[in-house]
């Protein structure tokens, strides 16, 4: 990795990568926890920030839940893979997956801020398929020869781990492509290092001639910290809509109060839910499914509870289907 330079850079330098110092800075006992033995292939990541929002002394709190490597991992669970949703069949060229119609996803680099322990990509084979600066030139000329290409969203890994300086040029090179409207962004960064939402990335997107959407990613109203509302407040201010998905977890945010609050909070920081996505059955994260009944009835109570524009659509991604699938 390249030195660091600027804050958000430091603090993902910084970020825990092992378990028994995540342990000791929570005041818990390792030994007693079901712990994975670390492996290299998806280490734990997770930087301070995230950490200082989850309870000391607490081993269930559902921040950490996401993140601490746990034996259930190793459970065979039927019907989990590899490739849950069909990722592998819909890659164009390297770096594009064009599944669905009008929109496509370009895998800008398979590296995230925070490791999340349901990841459905945590099998995806990006050395090989990652956009690099090489890969870059092949991937624009496949959105410019298809005018029917309204909307590139950026994806991963996560696509704000990039540089600004890659990220600032890839979007600006996409901007120039005419027919495309819209331009979003998949991330789990500006919940995670809310420090990389910097004036450079704030000042290219408010220049661009396309209407910006950041999805942004928290799955609990804890993830949801001040430094949190403050990179949101500049989003907002450069007219970025900004939207949320989550993924129902078990003993992480299967309870209807707790996604009430998620979006109640969402909603003060000026993010509208979106989806409320069904995990994606990639093998070592059985251990988190939540049935498609109990994802019913908690949307369900959660129409009962709040305005219509608080309720996430609840969807699973199905491979091969032309979109997500509602499930209610
Ligand atoms: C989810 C997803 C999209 C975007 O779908 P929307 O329903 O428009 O949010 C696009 N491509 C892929 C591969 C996806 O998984
Ligand atoms: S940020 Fe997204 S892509 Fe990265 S590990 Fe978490 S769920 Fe997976």
């Amino acid at each position: 990795m390249n030195t660091p330079t600027t804050l958000w850079q430091r603090q993902l330098a910084e970020a825990f990568s092992s378990v028994d110092a995540l342990c000791r800075h929570l005041q818990l006992d390792s030994s007693s926890l079901p712990l994975l033995p670390q492996f290299k292939d998806f280490p734990l990541r997770v930087p301070r920030g995230f950490v200082d929002c989850m309870e000391k002394g607490n081993p269930f709190d559902p921040l950490l839940r996401q993140v601490l490597p746990v034996q259930d991992e190793l459970q065979d669970f039927p019907g989990y893979s590899f490739d849950p949703v069909g990722d592998l069949n819909a890659v164009a060229q390297a770096g594009v997956i064009h599944k669905y119609q009008g929109r496509l996803l370009l895998i800008c680099t398979g590296g995230c801020a925070v490791h999340c322990r349901y990841c459905f990509r945590r099998h995806f084979p990006y050395n090989d398929l990652q956009l690099s600066s090489q890969k870059m030139n092949q991937a624009l000329d496949y959105i410019i020869t298809r005018s029917e290409i309204k909307e590139v969203i950026l994806s991963g890994g996560d696509p704000l781990l990039l540089s600004d300086a890659k990220l600032c040029d890839l979007l600006e090179n996409i901007s120039r492509i005419q027919h495309v409207q819209r331009i979003r962004i998949h991330s789990r960064i500006p919940v995670v290092l809310p420090a990389r939402i910097t004036d450079k990335l704030l000042q290219t997107l408010a220049s661009l001639p396309q209407q910006i959407v950041l999805v942004i990613h928290a799955n609990h109203a804890n993830e949801l910290s001040s430094d949190v509302a403050v990179a949101c407040q500049h989003l907002k201010q450069h007219n970025v809509t900004l939207l949320n998905q989550s993924v129902l977890l078990k003993h992480v945010n299967d309870n209807s109060n707790t996604l009430c609050r998620l979006s109640e909070k969402l909603f003060i920081f000026g993010i509208l839910p979106y989806y409320l996505h069904s995990l994606d059955r990639a093998t070592g994260v059985g251990h988190f499914e939540v049935s498609e009944q109990r994802a019913k009835q908690l949307i369900q109570s959660m129409q009962e509870t709040l305005p219509g524009y608080l309720v996430p659509k609840l969807v699973k991604e199905q491979a091969g289907a032309a979109h997500k699938i509602r499930l209610a």
